[in-house]
C-alpha cells in the first residue's frame, strides 16, 4: 500500500455504519476521548486510534466493516503505533470472530460499554493486549438509572438525536437488535428535558428522539397518559427548542392520548415514521409483530383524523421466509390503501441467531423481483402525493445550501417533505415559509413566501 499520511499523536476517528441510534453513539465516543485529551481527526489514516463502529441489522454493513478490517490490517502494518476498537452490533455479536479474522484490532467493544473506551485506548498504548467489553445491562422495565452516561458539551448543531430508550423488549423474529443491544431501559425524564435544554441553549432547533420502540419509552402508564407523551409535552416548555421528532413509534404501544398530543403539542411535529414490516396478518405473525395490518390502519386513520396533514412514513420487508405469492399481494395492497408519503424498503437479509433465520428462506431472484415491485408501486404514490402538495405553503426549518447545488437552500417542513428553495446565507436556522411549486421523488421544490 502507498505511505499513508502521518498518524497525528492524540486524535481519533469514527467510522459509523447503520442507525441514528449508532451516529449518535459514534459522537459519544469521541467526546468520551475528548474528556483524556484527544482530538478528532481530518481523515482516517492521519488518526491514532481508529474505531469501527458497526451495524449488523443487514448483511451487507457487516461485510463493510470485515472489508475495512482488512484494509486497517495493511494501514496497522506500516503504523504499528495506531490502536483499532470495534463497536456497535457486530462488536457484541462476533467478538471472537473479529479477533480471528482480525488480530490486529487492540479491542472490542459491545453496545452497553462505550464509556470504557478511554480506559481501553489507554491499555492498548501501553500494553497491546487484546481486550473485549461486552456487558449489557439486564434490567428490564421503565425508567432505569443505569443507563450510559451522556456528554452534551458538543458543537451546535442545528438538529440533534437524542436517545431516550435503549435496547428493545419485542424480540420480532427477523432482528437481532434485542440481542446486541439488550433489554428495554429508558432513561429518566428530567435527565432528558436537562440534556435537550442544553442542547437548546447552545443553537439547537430540532431534537430528534431514539428508541427502537420510541413510544414505549417509561412502559407504565400514569393516570392513563403515557409517560411518552408526558415527556413530549415536558419538552415542549424548553425555551429556544422549535421542533420535536421522535422515531420509531411501535404500533401495537401507539394510545389515544399521543395521538392528541402528537395533535395538541406545538412543538411535536406532524410527521409520524411508524414501521408497518409485513402488509398481510400471517406475515406478521411470523415476524412476531404485536398487531395486525387493520390495528395499524386504524391508528393511521386515527392520526389523519387528529392531524390531517400528517405525513406518515414507513419501513417495509419484503422476502420474508416463506412469503407466499398471495402475502406479497396482501403487503401491496396494505401499501395502496395506507399511502404512505415514503417507504424504507428491503428484502428480507437472514441474521444469524434470529428465529427467522431457521426459517425457510425464499429465492433470491424472488426477493429482489418483488422488491422491485413494491418499489414502483411506492414511488408511484409518492409522485402522487406530492403532486398534490403543490401550491401549499410548509414551515421549513431552512439547514444551509443543498450539496448538490450551492445556490439552492434547503431544509424539512415541519411534516418532513425536503424543500429546496432560493435563499440567502442568513436564513440559516429559521424558520421560514415556503411555496411548494412544482414536486419531486425526493420532495418539492418551492419559493419564499
Ligand atoms: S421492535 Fe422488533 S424490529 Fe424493532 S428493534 Fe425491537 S425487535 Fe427489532
Amino acid at each position: 500500500m502507498s505511505k499513508p499520511p502521518r498518524a497525528q499523536r492524540g486524535t481519533y476517528f469514527v467510522v459509523t455504519w447503520g442507525c441514528q441510534m449508532n451516529e449518535e453513539d459514534s459522537e459519544q465516543m469521541g467526546l468520551f476521548l475528548e474528556q483524556i485529551g484527544f482530538t478528532r481527526a481530518d481523515s482516517l489514516p492521519e488518526a491514532q486510534v481508529i474505531l469501527l463502529n458497526t451495524c449488523s441489522v443487514r448483511k451487507k454493513p457487516e461485510d463493510k466493516a470485515f472489508s475495512m478490517l482488512g484494509e486497517l490490517a495493511e494501514l496497522k502494518e506500516v503504523r504499528p503505533d495506531i490502536v483499532i476498537g470495534v463497536c456497535g452490533c457486530m462488536a457484541q455479536l462476533r467478538a471472537d470472530e473479529i479477533h480471528r479474522r482480525a488480530p490486529h484490532v487492540d479491542f472490542v467493544v459491545g453496545t452497553g460499554q462505550i464509556a470504557e473506551i478511554p480506559a481501553l485506548v489507554n491499555e492498548a498504548l501501553s500494553e497491546r493486549n487484546f481486550q473485549t467489553r461486552l456487558d449489557l445491562p439486564e434490567r428490564k422495565g421503565a425508567i432505569v438509572e443505569d443507563v450510559p452516561h451522556r456528554f452534551v458539551a458538543r458543537e451546535t448543531k442545528l438538529k440533534t438525536f437524542v436517545p431516550i430508550q435503549y435496547g428493545c423488549d419485542k424480540f420480532c423474529t427477523f432482528c437481532i437488535v434485542p440481542t446486541t443491544r439488550g433489554r428495554e431501559r429508558s432513561r429518566p425524564v428530567d435527565e432528558i428535558v436537562a440534556e435537550v435544554t442544553s442542547l437548546a441553549a447552545q443553537g439547537t432547533k430540532e431534537v430528534t428522539l431514539l428508541g427502537q420502540t420510541v413510544n414505549s419509552y417509561g412502559k407504565n402508564l400514569v393516570d392513563g397518559k403515557t409517560p411518552f407523551s408526558e415527556l413530549l409535552w415536558r419538552l415542549n416548555d424548553v425555551p429556544g427548542l422549535e421542533r420535536i421528532r421522535y422515531t420509531s413509534p411501535y404500533p401495537r404501544d401507539f394510545r389515544a392520548d399521543l395521538i392528541e398530543t402528537i395533535r395538541d403539542c406545538p412543538k411535536v411535529m406532524e410527521h409520524c415514521h411508524m414501521p408497518l414490516q409485513g402488509g398481510k396478518d400471517s406475515l406478521l405473525q411470523r415476524m412476531k409483530r404485536l398487531y395486525t395490518v387493520e390495528s395499524f390502519m386504524e391508528i393511521l386513520g386515527a392520526l389523519r383524523a387528529a392531524v390531517p396533514q400528517i405525513s406518515i412514513t414507513t419501513d417495509i420487508i419484503v422476502g420474508f421466509p416463506g412469503e407466499t405469492e398471495e402475502e406479497f399481494e396482501g403487503t401491496l395492497e396494505t401499501v395502496r390503501r395506507a399511502r404512505f408519503n415514503g417507504a424504507f424498503m428491503f428484502a428480507y437479509s437472514p441474521r444469524p441467531g434470529t428465529p427467522a433465520a431457521t426459517m425457510e428462506q425464499l429465492p433470491v431472484e424472488v426477493k429482489k423481483h418483488r422488491l422491485n415491485t413494491l418499489i414502483a408501486l411506492q414511488q408511484s404514490i409518492v409522485e402522487e402525493i406530492n403532486a398534490g402538495l403543490v401550491g401549499q405553503v410548509f414551515e421549513v426549518l431552512v439547514e444551509g445550501p443543498s450539496p448538490k447545488n450551492p445556490g439552492i437552500y434547503q431544509g424539512y417542513s415541519r411534516e418532513f417533505h425536503m424543500m429546496h428553495f432560493a435563499a440567502g446565507r442568513e436564513l440559516t436556522g429559521r424558520l421560514v415559509q415556503v411555496r411548494a411549486t412544482r414536486s419531486r421523488m425526493w420532495g418539492l421544490e418551492g419559493e419564499l413566501v
